[in-house]
C-alpha cells in the first residue's frame, strides 16, 4: 500500500515508527502495594512508596515482570535473561520521585515481531525493537482552579510496558493497523486491557519524511501521548504533510517532542527534543537486576492461550474460512468467544456468515460492542441448528432473527408461536406444484419453448400459497419433474 505525499521538487514517502505504552494489567503497582484501581478518588491509592517519602524503597512486583515476559512472548520477541532498572532523571510536579524507573541499556525484552493485518486481507510484518518495563508519572491537572494546578498520585508507580516499534511503517492505515494489532495480542494475553480511552494504551508517534526511493532516516518529530487510533493517523497525515511544507521551502525538520491538539487536528511544537543522555540515566542502586532461569521463561510459554495469528491461521485451516472473515472474527478476543460458541458442533462457514453478515450491522448500526449483543451465542446457534435441520428455510430464518432481535425469544419458540415451520410434506408441496401450473398455461408455453427463467415464476406462485414455507429444494425438484414430464 503505497502513500506518496506530492512535493513541489518530489514525491515524498512518510516513515513511522511507533512507542507504545501499556498499563500492565496487575492488582497492585510496579514497586508498591498501592492498588492500581482506574477512577479512585484522587490520591486515594498512594503509597509511601508512590509519594517518595524519604528512606521509603521499592521492592519488585514479580505478577508485572511475569505480565512484561508474557508480552514479549506474544511479540516473538527476545526475552533477555538478565535486565536492569535504570533511573531516568527529570523534574516535574507529578514525579515526586524526581526520576522515573524505567529500563535503558538492559530492558527486559529484545526483538520481535508484529503482524500487520490490511484491510485489503495482506499481511506485513514490523520489527519491534524492545519492550522495557517503567513506572508511570502522576497526573496534573490544570483546569480545577483559575490560578494553581492540582496533582493526583493515582497513577504514579502504575507498571508501564513501553514497546518500541521499528521505523518500519509507510503509512498512516499501516500504523493504525499496529496500535490495532498491538491491543489485540495484549488482550488475548490479558497483561493490558487495550483501553485508550482510559489511558491505559498510549501511543508516541514519530514521524520522518524522504523522498521516495532514498532509504535515509532524516530527523524525526515526536508527538507524545496520542490515545486513539484515528488521532495517531491524523498525527501522521499532519505531520508528513507539515515536513514536505518543511523541506520545500528549502527549511529543515528539527527533532522536537510536539503535542496533538485533536480538536484542530494540528501537531505543535512543546519542546526541543532531549537525547537519552540529557537524562543522566544510570542502574537504580535501590533494584537488583532481573535474572530469569530457561524454567521460568519455558513455564510461561507454555501457558500462553492461543493468539490472534493462530487463531486466524486455525479458522482459514480447518474451518475453510476466507483469510478476510478469518481476519475480522479473530481482531477483537470477545468476537472470536462469540463465534466459536455459534460455531461449536455446527457448520463454520454458515456461523461465520450469519456472525459477520447479518449480526455485525445490526451491532454496528446500533453502536453496541459484541458483549452486549441483543442475541445471544447460543441463541443464534440454534437458529443455525433450525435451518441445518430444515426445520425452516433460510429466507424464513432472517425473519426469525429479525423477530430475535426485537424480543430476545429463543428461535424454536418463535418458529412455534408462529407457525413458521417449513413444509416438507410431499404431499402438500405437491398440491402447490400443480396449482401453479394450473394457474400459468403461457408459462408452460414459455418454459416449454426453452426459457428456464421462467421457471423461477412458478417458485414465487408456491412460496405465495405457502407463504413462503415450502422447502426450496423440494419445490425446485418438484416443479422439474412434472414440467419436464
Ligand atoms: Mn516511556
Amino acid at each position: 500500500m503505497s502513500y506518496l505525499i506530492k512535493g513541489e521538487t518530489c514525491d515524498w514517502e512518510v516513515v513511522i515508527g511507533l512507542e507504545v505504552h501499556c498499563q500492565v494489567i496487575s492488582e497492585s503497582k510496579l514497586f508498591s502495594g498501592a492498588s492500581t484501581l482506574f477512577g479512585g478518588e484522587p490520591n486515594t491509592h498512594v503509597s509511601v512508596v508512590d509519594a517518595a517519602m524519604p528512606g521509603m524503597l521499592p521492592v519488585i512486583n514479580e505478577e508485572c515482570v511475569r505480565q512484561a515476559i508474557r508480552t514479549g512472548l506474544g511479540l516473538k520477541a527476545k526475552i533477555n535473561k538478565t535486565s536492569v532498572f535504570a533511573r531516568k532523571n527529570y523534574f516535574y510536579a507529578d514525579l515526586p520521585q524526581g526520576y522515573q524507573i524505567s529500563q535503558a541499556d538492559k530492558p527486559i525484552v529484545g526483538a520481535g515481531t508484529l503482524t500487520l493485518d490490511m484491510p485489503d486481507g495482506t499481511s506485513r510484518d514490523v520489527g519491534i525493537e524492545r519492550l522495557h518495563l517503567e513506572q508511570d508519572a502522576g497526573k496534573s491537572m490544570h483546569d480545577q482552579d483559575p490560578k494553581r494546578s492540582f496533582i493526583d498520585l493515582n497513577r504514579c508507580g502504575v507498571a508501564l510496558m513501553e514497546v518500541v516499534s521499528d521505523p518500519d511503517m509507510r503509512s498512516p492505515e499501516e500504523a493504525g493497523a499496529f496500535v490495532r494489532k498491538m491491543r489485540s495480542i495484549v488482550r488475548y494475553l490479558g497483561t493490558c486491557d487495550g483501553n485508550m480511552d482510559q489511558g491505559s494504551m498510549r501511543c508516541d508517534v514519530n514521524v520522518s519524511v524522504r523522498p521516495v526511493g532514498s532509504d535515509e532516516l532524516r530527523t524525526r518529530a515526536e508527538t507524545k501521548n496520542v490515545n486513539s487510533v484515528r488521532f495517531i493517523m491524523q498525527v501522521i497525515e499532519f505531520e508528513a504533510k507539515r515536513q514536505v511544507g518543511v523541506y520545500d521551502n528549502g527549511g529543515q525538520v528539527v527533532q522536537e517532542t510536539r503535542l496533538f491538539d485533536s480538536k484542530k487536528i494540528e501537531t505543535r511544537s512543546m519542546r526541543s527534543k532531549e537525547n537519552a543522555h540529557d537524562y543522566r540515566y544510570f542502574p537504580d542502586p535501590d533494584l537488583l537486576p532481573l535474572i530469569f532461569t530457561d524454567e521460568l521463561i519455558e513455564e510461561l510459554k507454555a501457558e500462553l492461550p492461543e493468539l490472534p495469528d493462530d487463531r486466524k491461521n486455525r479458522y482459514v485451516g480447518d474451518f475453510g474460512l476466507s483469510p478476510y472473515d478469518a481476519g475480522v472474527l479473530v481482531a477483537e478476543k470477545d468476537t472470536a468467544t462469540y463465534f466459536e460458541a455459534v460455531a461449536e458442533g455446527r457448520d463454520q462457514k454458515l456461523a461465520a456468515n450469519w456472525v459477520i453478515n447479518n449480526l455485525f450491522g445490526v451491532l454496528s448500526d446500533r453502536s453496541l460492542s459484541i458483549t452486549e449483543s441483543p442475541i445471544t451465542a447460543g441463541h443464534l446457534g440454534e437458529l443455525l441448528d433450525l435451518i441445518s435441520d430444515d426445520t425452516i428455510s433460510n429466507k424464513i430464518a432472517k425473519d426469525v432473527f429479525e423477530v430475535m432481535l426485537e424480543t430476545g425469544e429463543a428461535p424454536a419458540k418463535i418458529v412455534e408461536d408462529r407457525g413458521l415451520k417449513q413444509i416438507t410434506d410431499t404431499g402438500a408441496i405437491e398440491a402447490a406444484v400443480d396449482a401453479a401450473i394450473a394457474a400459468g398455461p403461457n408459462q408452460v408455453e414459455q418454459y416449454k419453448g426453452g426459457n428456464e427463467k421462467i421457471l423461477g415464476w412458478f417458485v414465487g406462485q408456491v412460496m405465495k400459497a405457502t407463504q413462503g414455507k415450502a422447502n426450496p429444494g423440494q419445490v425446485n425438484k418438484l416443479l422439474k419433474e412434472k414440467l419436464d414430464g
